[in-house]
């Protein structure tokens, strides 16, 4: 089977009502990310940043996959699929995906602040200041914060040298390291680009497809779909 790396961020799932972040000038639901998404915010004011947290999880408690999360689990009928992700949400796993690879952590989670390798399944929403690791150590949520390193990059990077057929998809490439993936694509490696502004890329050698994910990823999964059955 070929091997397909689709590379997303939060606009796959924007049509689920989860708000992108560079879409609001910077602003993270209205916060500065300088003042939740960093290590010194946490220092400063760990329950500002469990607060804002807490509210993302609950968001993405109650929304649903939409048509371009289950629509990537359908190529795996067909093709050897990886989802390489920047997005903390779950929603490639709630649309049937097998093989996800989150950069920048996963919301559900919690980590121990004294050791990251010591990762939780949150239950329920909330995670509190007081709830402590197995060695007694606050518990933070489980995701990259800016700054900080991101111990999927060297997954990613062999996953995407591999590649076949490589599709990004609704992300706005403002985030390093991960933006830098796609310099690490074979030259016949066919790829595409799916979001409402295919401008973020300048490689002429990248198909365009400009629409909506629900649309664009749609039209590709079928085309690629129908040319493995015509080849
Ligand atoms: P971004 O917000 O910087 O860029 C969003 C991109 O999606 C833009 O290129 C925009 O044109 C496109 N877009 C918006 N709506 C779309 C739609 N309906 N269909 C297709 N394209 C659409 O996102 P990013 O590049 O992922 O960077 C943001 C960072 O913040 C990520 O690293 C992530 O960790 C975090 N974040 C995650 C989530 C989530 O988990 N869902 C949400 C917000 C932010």
């Amino acid at each position: 089977m070929k091997k397909v790396v689709i590379f997303t961020g939060a606009g796959i799932s924007a049509e689920s009502g989860i708000s992108t972040f560079r879409a609001s000038d910077g602003l993270w639901n209205n916060y500065k990310v300088i003042d939740v998404a960093t290590p010194e915010a946490w220092k400063k004011n760990p329950a500002l940043v469990q607060d804002f947290y807490n509210q993302r999880r609950r968001d993405v408690l109650n929304a649903q996959p939409n048509l371009a999360h289950t629509r990537l689990h359908d190529l795996e009928s067909q093709y050897d699929v990886t989802i390489i992700t920047q997005n903390i949400d779950d929603l490639h796993e709630r649309g049937g995906s097998t093989n996800v690879v989150h950069l920048h952590g996963e919301i559900t989670k919690s980590q121990s602040t004294a050791n990251k390798n010591l990762v939780y399944d949150i239950k329920g929403d909330t995670l509190k200041i007081g709830e402590l690791c197995e060695v007694g150590s606050q518990l933070r949520p489980h995701v990259v914060w800016f700054t900080e390193d991101v111990p999927n990059m060297p997954l990613a990077i062999k996953l995407v040298e591999e590649a076949e057929i490589f599709i990004v998809c609704g992300t706005s490439l403002n985030v390093y390291p991960a933006a830098g993936l796609i310099y690490y694509l074979k030259e016949d490696c066919i790829k595409y680009i799916v979001d409402l502004d295919t401008s973020t890329i300048n490689e002429t050698e990248f198909i365009k497809v400009e629409k909506k994910a629900t649309e664009g990823i749609d039209e590709v999964v079928s085309a690629l779909l129908t040319e493995l059955v015509k080849s």
